[in-house]
């Protein structure tokens, strides 16, 4: 294996539904969820994947993982096109990526016990087929991620949000996954739990080689733990660079936007710094706009911007952006 090569190449995804036009459905269409999706991910690196609810960001993980088939494009995962294989040939791939959610309650089996609940992988996939030694497995696991060895007598609704977390990341890690995609796994938490599971999960990767996708709707999140951010809209990404890029010089007048909505920690910074306020909502996905798809609320759109779709290309080494203007 070529150790240099991306662990992960998406290659102009496409993911279209069809909606409507059934025996109760109305108008018939296609909403275009991922509309021509491209990047790599680095062994051991993170990348951002940062947009509102309803940019595709959430289909575009599923398409990785191919619980959805995409409708055109590549998914290259250790050097092979996934979306050329079976299911039988998924199965064991499916092992190696790994998704911890973003509710961490309803994704744990309530009637489980957390020592069940991170055992279940283990024996599902026969890595470890000797009770004694899985239950050893299950209390290391637990130690990996800040919890002890008496939680896995524990039900999830006797743990704190935090803690459910926490196991959802221990089942995650049992299988000794390459790729984990991190679906807005803070977002449902208080703010002061939310720090304590970002270094977690970065201590984790630095620890086990661990490659993240992490999935987000606003960038103060993924700001510590990302080396590189993809910023998407629409289905599209609009601007992707490395994390001080983006942070410190970015391009795109909706990753503008989004960064003017984090807060600044110093009170007299944040009282001088110019807010870009958004108009409107995101508009459909079955109806896109033309040209920019994000020119109906660009602060500064010109005429041109309806008729011209920006390509993503590169204005600085290594950041690349979907702006005329840019
Ligand atoms: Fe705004 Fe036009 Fe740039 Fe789109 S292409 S982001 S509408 S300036």
């Amino acid at each position: 294996m070529n150790h240099d090569a991306p662990l992960l190449e998406v290659r102009n995804l496409v993911k279209h539904f069809h909606v409507g036009g059934g025996l109760f459905g109305g108008r018939a269409g296609v909403v275009r969820a991922v509309d021509d999706v491209s990047f790599s991910i680095r062994r051991g690196e993170t990348l951002g994947l940062v947009g509102e609810s309803g940019c595709g960001k959430t289909t575009t993980g599923r398409c990785i993982l191919q619980l959805e088939r995409p409708t055109r494009g590549q998914i290259v995962f250790e050097g092979r096109d996934l979306t050329t294989l079976g299911e039988d040939e998924l199965r064991p791939v499916r092992r190696k990526m790994q998704v911890i959610f973003q509710d961490p309650y309803s994704s744990l089996n309530p009637r489980m016990t957390v020592g069940q609940i991170i055992a279940e992988p283990l024996a599902v996939h026969g890595i470890v087929p000797d009770p004694a030694q899985r239950a050893a497995r299950v209390r290391e696991l637990l130690g990996h991620v800040g919890l002890l060895p008496q939680h896995a007598r524990r039900y999830p609704h006797q743990l704190s949000g935090g803690q459910r977390q926490r196991v959802g990341i221990a089942r995650a890690l049992a299988v000794e996954p390459a790729l984990i995609i991190c679906d807005e796994p803070v977002s449902a938490l208080d703010v002061s739990i939310q720090a304590q599971i970002i270094n977690l999960l970065e201590d984790l990767q630095a620890q086990f080689g661990l490659t993240y996708l992490f999935v987000a709707h606003d960038l103060s999140v993924v700001r510590h733990i990302s080396d590189r951010v993809a910023v998407m809209y629409l289905g599209k990404i609009v601007e992707i660079t490395d994390r001080k890029s983006l942070y410190d010089a970015p391009l795109h007048p909706y990753t503008k936007a989004l960064l003017s909505a984090v807060p600044i920690p110093d009170p007299a910074l944040e009282a001088q710094r110019e807010r870009v306020v958004l108009g409107g909502e995101v508009p459909s996905a079955l109806n896109p706009p033309s040209g920019c798809v994000f020119h109906p609320r660009c602060p500064i759109a010109v005429d041109r911007c309806r008729g011209e779709v920006p390509e993503l290309r590169e204005i600085r080494p290594g950041h690349r952006a979907a702006c005329i203007l840019a």
